[in-house]
């Protein structure tokens, strides 16, 4: 029995090794969780209350529609329910976007080394990604990757902003322009997991093109990652196209509740946002007293530079057998820092003092 050609193709690879499994190996009991840019402030008391009230309906079916979460999405981005595709987190939109726009053969793009799903989504979907690398600084570099898609003519171009894993964010005017100098047969698929922690007036404005499909999510600032529940801004038109392949029942009930609670607490989220706030300049102060440098983040996380790919990793391997758990990109030019997910207070203490502990190892190893 033969699987199909596609999948037959594929590495046996995962794009994702889990903190469970980390830990499972290593022995460890306990981990500090920096490495998957999961709110380490937590989701708001109002949505785990709603969801602990609901857990007795855990036999009822969630409704298909999400019709209660569209309906206020739709209010705060002020555009029709009929705009608003509810999936089981962005990785679950991002597969159902290359499901609809991407022939089997077909190509995409994107910067080379960023956030890892749409690739895996591509391949698994029978797609090619051409890739472009990051600027030296860090940066998608998007005069280059709208050279490529000048050149190969994708079906999609993938864009995070802000970016993960370097944590840049490109202003609203620049991302347009972007888009606009992409080929009228490509559609951009822009994923804005991070939006919520920069500005709104700041973010590209609200637009409902054929060509745009932007992705949103509870994980990260609403700090519902395990709920698994995200929405999509698109026309109705792809609404629709999503609609006939989508998993009809695929969002978990419990999560729609808890997303809905979410929105209604804009005190929690203000809250999370100005921690994440903390959290980055505590890591750019660490980095700066140890002499390191960082790349300008918008995100839940910065990325430090250790000097080298193999510094990065060993730094990375020294700090897990100190149960601190952090990940770093895998692609040049990034492929030299280590990314740090914005902590609580105490967690960022543990990173510290596992960072400081053995980077001084390491410097009495390396004297004479
Ligand atoms: C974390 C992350 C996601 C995953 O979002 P889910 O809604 O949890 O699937 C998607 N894109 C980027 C850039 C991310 O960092």
């Amino acid at each position: 029995m033969k699987a199909t050609r596609v999948v037959e193709g594929l590495p046996a690879n995962t794009p994702f090794i889990g903190p469970e499994r980390l830990m499972r190996e290593n022995g460890l009991r306990e981990l500090v969780r920096l490495g998957a840019n999961e709110s380490a402030f937590g989701p708001s008391p109002r949505a785990v209350a709603a969801m602990t009230g609901e857990l007795e309906r855990l036999a009822w079916y969630g409704d298909p529609d999400s019709y209660a979460l569209r309906e206020a999405l739709a209010a705060r981005h002020g555009c029709p329910a009929e705009q608003i595709l509810v999936g089981s987190g962005i990785d679950d939109l991002m597969g159902l976007c290359v499901r609809v726009f991407l022939e089997i053969g077909g190509t995409a793009v994107a910067a080379r080394g960023t956030y890892p799903t749409f690739a895996y989504h591509v391949a698994g979907y029978g797609g090619r990604l051409e890739t472009v690398p990051y600027t030296n600084e860090g940066e998608p570099d998007l005069e280059a990757i709208a050279a490529l898609a000048q050149r190969v003519r994708p079906s999609i171009v993938y864009l995070a902003n802000p970016d993960n894993p370097s944590g840049v964010f490109l202003d609203g005017d620049r991302v347009a322009r972007f888009y606009e100098s992409l080929p009228g047969e490509t559609l951009l698929l822009l994923d804005e997991a991070y939006a919520d922690f920069a500005e709104r007036d700041r973010l590209l404005e609200p637009r409902f093109e054929d060509r745009l499909v932007r992705v949103r999510t509870f994980s990260k600032a609403y700090g519902l990652a395990g709920a698994r529940i995200g929405y999509a801004l698109l026309t109705q038109r792809n609404a629709e196209r999503f609609e006939r392949v989508r998993l009809q029942y695929g969002v978990n009930r419990n999560a729609q509740i808890g997303a809905l609670a979410s929105l209604e607490d804009e005190e929690h989220l203000a809250w999370v946002v100005r921690e994440t706030a903390q959290a980055r300049a505590d890591y750019e102060r660490l980095a700066c007293e140890l002499g390191l440098s960082t790349i300008p983040s918008r995100a839940n996380f910065v990325c430090i530079d250790m000097g080298s790919a193999a510094r990065a990793s060993e730094v990375m391997a020294e700090l897990l057998r100190r149960g601190v758990w952090i990940r770093k990109p895998g692609a040049p030019p990034l492929d030299r820092y280590v990314r740090v997910s914005a902590g609580t207070p105490p967690m960022r203490d543990a990173f510290a003092r596992a960072l400081r502990a053995v980077l001084s190892e390491r410097a009495s190893a390396a004297a004479p």
